[in-house]
């Protein structure tokens, strides 16, 4: 069976064309017309490639990417940017943010399944994912082991996966919600408790000990880490 591909895309007749193409061709597809929209489909089914629309009525694609980069379920899952905006900037500007690779609009249906299938064909025999260091942290995301001063750390799976986000995201300060809904998957607007954020990082500064002091709290928004 062929990949499962998401399709982002806000206009519907483009996303129509998008979706029959692919479809015909023998993909699985699932559809999305906003970035809230393609989280929702994410959670639903995990696609194996993105192709993304830059403008959505939520907001611009490049910044759903950045989002979903620094997500380690995420970090090498292969993204398609489709957009009107074709200007040489743009796509330095796209490919930077993380994209594979770029289509401008209007677009040839033959050239995107192309460069889906050429896309699919690299990322298939792709290297294993980074691992990241901070100061005398490294964290290694194939194995999902952490290091602190080269000596192990064991982590639970969502210290890893926090300490793997804040170190994506460093120098930032995150708020807890932002860190509930990347982090733990919740969504936006439910009122939930941010205790069980306080206790996570609680728990990793312990375990990382000295190494732990580059995270920060920072009073009345949430936690930053330092690099
Ligand atoms: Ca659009």
């Amino acid at each position: 069976m062929k990949a499962q591909i998401l399709v982002v895309e806000d206009q519907p007749a483009t996303l129509d064309l998008i979706c029959d193409v692919l479809k015909e061709e023998g993909f699985e597809v699932q559809q999305a017309q906003s970035a809230t929209g393609a989280r929702e489909s994410m959670r639903r089914a995990a696609p194996e490639l993105i192709i993304l629309d830059r403008g959505l009525p939520d907001g611009d694609g490049l910044d759903l990417l950045k989002e979903l980069r620094s997500e380690p379920k995420w970090t090498g899952l292969p993204v398609i940017i489709l957009t009107a905006k074709k200007s040489v900037e743009d796509r330095v500007l796209g490919l930077k943010g993380g994209a594979d690779d770029y289509l401008a609009k209007p677009f040839n249906t033959e050239e995107l399944v192309a460069r889906v299938e050429a896309l699919l064909r690299r990322t298939g025999k792709a290297p294993p994912p980074p691992s990241q260091t901070v100061g005398d942290l490294k964290l290694d995301l194939e194995s999902r082991r952490a290091f602190a001063k080269g000596k192990e750390v064991t982590l639970s799976a969502k210290e890893f996966d926090l300490l793997w986000f804040m170190i994506s995201n460093k120098n930032r300060v995150l708020t807890r919600d932002f860190l509930l809904q990347h982090v733990w998957g919740y969504e936006e607007g439910l009122d939930l408790t941010t205790k069980v954020v306080d206790v996570t990082v609680s728990h990793l500064r312990e375990k990382l000990g000295a190494s732990g002091s580059v995270i920060t709290a920072v009073r009345g928004f949430g936690y930053r880490l330092d690099a």
